[in-house]
């Protein structure tokens, strides 16, 4: 049995947890294996009900479970509280500390269906499958930040850069194990010709190259990365780069499969591995079953292959995915015309569907 902690959260968070939560109970009936959920409050919702958006008693359920399964947060109703009980300040990166995930996962691959939902030419995308791989509790963001006074009236800023050869050592041996998985090859991307941090990186993960035989390791300045993703994206496999490029780089990758209603993450590293999907809570459209749940269920998917170590159960539930989509159906962010349209219910259900019908 594995203990799974669900967040829905704000907005569509609830909607695409539903979804999800669905698919993987089409999932215990395949695979013959029983998932207990849990239900905490987590974000604007969480501070509706209890004056803050990461209550003592969910942080408890988020420790001592097997994986954590979060919809989204946030909503313009909380906009105006104090940084601290905002919903994402106050609860999202106080989560990812106390789980103490280092390594942010986001695989980006461009369904062969969907070629034509991409800005870029079809030709430059199809085919596209790469991994980022973001070291998320280091470096810039969590650096020590100060504001200084100037005799002149003005003010200085001071914001610090820190990495240790053990930080990027962790997040370069996961980068490693995940391109002896897949295709073998390796973009480690800094900024070595102008950052000292940038250069301990380079040379820590030059030296682990040496364990990793079968995986060609290449170094890419951060801004020839960022023209190269836009001109040859089908270039890379797997790219690992610190907190702040790979938060850039991260969004710019998951542009190019063309919808942010489809893509996963795994935050990883920790005891207790945290998985959501890529987007926000969508004040928008949430509560009109209008949501695209399958960057939800794709991380559910992730879920099942890095926390509980079930990787035909993932592949079915992708192959579920690839399914649906392939028969022509979709939900209003990726509809294209001829094509048939699904509320965020039907999606799931139809996924679910698949997978319960599906081999495992
Ligand atoms: P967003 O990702 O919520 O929405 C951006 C656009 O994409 C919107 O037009 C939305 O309708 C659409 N969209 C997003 N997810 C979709 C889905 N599954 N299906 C169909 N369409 C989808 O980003 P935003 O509008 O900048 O932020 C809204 C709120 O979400 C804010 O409060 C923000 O702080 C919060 N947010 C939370 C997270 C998180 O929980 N991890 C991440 C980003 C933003």
């Amino acid at each position: 049995m594995f203990k799974i902690t669900v967040l829905p959260g704000d907005g569509i968070g609830p909607e695409v947890i539903a979804g999800a939560l669905r698919v993987l109970q089409a999932v215990q009936k395949r695979a013959g294996v029983e998932f207990a959920t849990r239900e905490a409050a987590i974000g604007g919702s969480a501070y509706d009900r209890f004056g803050t958006p990461l209550p003592g008693e969910t942080q408890q359920a988020c420790l001592h479970c097997d994986a954590v399964l979060l919809g989204a947060v946030g909503g313009p109703k909380w906009d105006a509280l104090p940084v601290h009980l905002r919903p994402e300040a106050g609860a999202l990166l106080p989560l990812r500390k106390q789980l103490a995930v280092f390594a942010n996962i986001r695989p980006t691959k461009l369904h062969s269906a969907l070629a034509e939902a991409s800005t870029l030419k079809r030709e430059v995308v199809a085919g596209l499958d790469l991994v980022v791989v973001r070291e998320l509790t280091g470096g810039l963001y969590f650096g020590d930040k100060r504001r200084e006074e100037l005799p002149d009236g003005g003010q200085k800023v001071v914001e610090t850069l820190e990495y240790s050869t053990g930080e990027i050592e962790r997040v370069a041996r996961m980068a490693f194990g995940m391109a002896q998985k897949r295709r073998g090859k390796l973009t480690s991307v800094d900024k070595a010709n102008v950052l000292e941090s940038s250069r301990l990186w380079r040379e820590v993960v030059s030296d682990l190259a040496g364990e990793y035989p079968g995986v060609e390791l290449e170094h890419m300045l951060v801004d020839n990365c960022a023209m190269q993703m836009v001109r040859h994206p089908r270039q890379f496999d797997v790219l690992l780069t610190e907190n702040m490029f790979g938060d850039i780089l991260s969004d710019q990758a998951s542009q190019l499969t063309g919808s942010i209603g489809m893509l996963p993450s795994a935050s990883l590293g920790g005891q207790v591995g945290l998985y959501e999907p890529i987007h926000g809570s969508a004040p928008d459209i949430a509560g009109q079953d209008m949501a695209n749940p399958i960057a939800t269920i794709l991380s559910a998917a992730m879920m099942l292959r890095y926390s509980f170590n079930m990787e035909e159960a993932a592949a079915l539930v992708e192959q579920a995915v690839e399914a649906v989509l392939e028969e022509g159906w979709r939900t209003v962010d990726i509809m294209q015309p001829g094509m048939r349209r699904a509320g965020t219910v039907q999606m799931a259900g139809l996924v679910a569907e698949k997978v319960e019908r599906g081999r495992s």
